[in-house]
């Protein structure tokens, strides 16, 4: 690493968050594009699975606190990284990855979490891959269009194709290779991949009539969740690609509640574990 924002706390192959400060001011661009890392981020610890134990046990973590955000660094499955946890909501999200842009010089974005399915063939065990990402709550009508981001012009924002094709390669990797297995071990079905539209907001949506309104001004829509348009309008603004890959933990209703925590606390983790290491392990082959 060798941009300002590196270089400054070391608590290397420790779990302590480091106490120092990054250099929020360094300059974006400065190392060659292969150097600067790629920015990981979830909104709750169950959604990272092990990728921070194995980032440890690879080359040691460094952990730079920074707007209450641990941020962890070092390589994992020979990817240079920053680790973080946005925690949950829009706001949280545009904030955290605003400091992986600014603070930490990712050079890409990939959020890994949990949803609710909306979509009508998109069930619990399910994963979906974000093409584009709008925020549901957004309604500044009649002055702009229905869910459109005032003064920006844009309501749907475009995932980077690129990354997300290699998360669905990752995916439909896992799905080939140990889609029965973890239908069998987690009582899913065989776990189907999904590529379209997912839709965030500042609910967690939990009723037959919230998914009705969903489906009815989105039909389109596959997967609901908290985070993911948040942070495509930031790395829209700021020209950084990003990709958002979703484990459907409910399906948005009556039921949500009870099948969120229990996907969350047994199973979530296992899926991001499985789709991570093939997506790290492709990007370095390519390098
Ligand atoms: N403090 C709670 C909050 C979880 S909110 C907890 O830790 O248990 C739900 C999280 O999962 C959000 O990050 C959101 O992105 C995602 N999510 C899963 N199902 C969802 C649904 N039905 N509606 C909205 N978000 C959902």
């Amino acid at each position: 690493m060798s941009g300002g924002a590196m270089g400054k706390v070391g608590t290397v192959g420790s779990g302590m968050a480091g106490s120092g400060t990054p250099d929020v001011g360094a300059k974006r661009g400065g190392a060659p594009a292969s150097h600067r890392p790629l920015g990981i981020l979830a909104a709750l610890p169950q959604e990272l699975g092990d990728l921070i134990e194995a980032m440890r046990a690879e080359s040691g973590v460094r952990t730079i606190t920074h707007g209450q955000r641990d941020y962890h660094l070092g390589t994992v499955h020979g990817a240079p990284c920053v680790v973080t946890l946005a925690r949950v909501g829009k706001v949280a999200a545009a904030a955290t990855v605003s400091a992986l842009i600014h603070a930490f010089d990712v050079d890409a974005v990939v959020f890994t979490g949990v949803a609710g399915g909306l979509g009508n063939d998109v069930r619990v065990g399910d994963i979906v891959i974000a093409d584009a990402l709008l925020q549901h709550d957004l309604d500044a009508s009649p002055l702009f269009p229905r869910f459109e981001v005032p003064l920006l012009g844009v309501s749907r924002f475009a995932a980077d194709a690129a990354l997300a094709d290699r998360l669905a390669a990752a995916c439909e990797r896992f799905v080939a290779e140990e889609g029965v297995a973890s239908a069998a071990r987690f009582g899913t079905r065989e776990p189907r991949v999904h590529r379209g539209l997912i839709v965030s907001g500042d609910q967690f949506v939990a009723s037959a009539a919230g998914v009705n309104a969903l489906r009815v001004a989105l039909p389109d829509a596959l997967a609901v969740e908290m985070e993911g348009a948040a942070i495509a309008q930031v790395c829209h603004e700021y020209g950084v690609p990003c990709a958002v890959v979703r484990t459907i933990s409910d399906t948005a209703d009556d039921h949500a509640p009870e099948s969120f925590v229990s996907f969350l606390t047994e199973i979530a983790g296992a899926y991001s574990n499985a789709i991570l290491t093939r997506f790290l392990d492709a990007r370095n082959a390519q390098v």
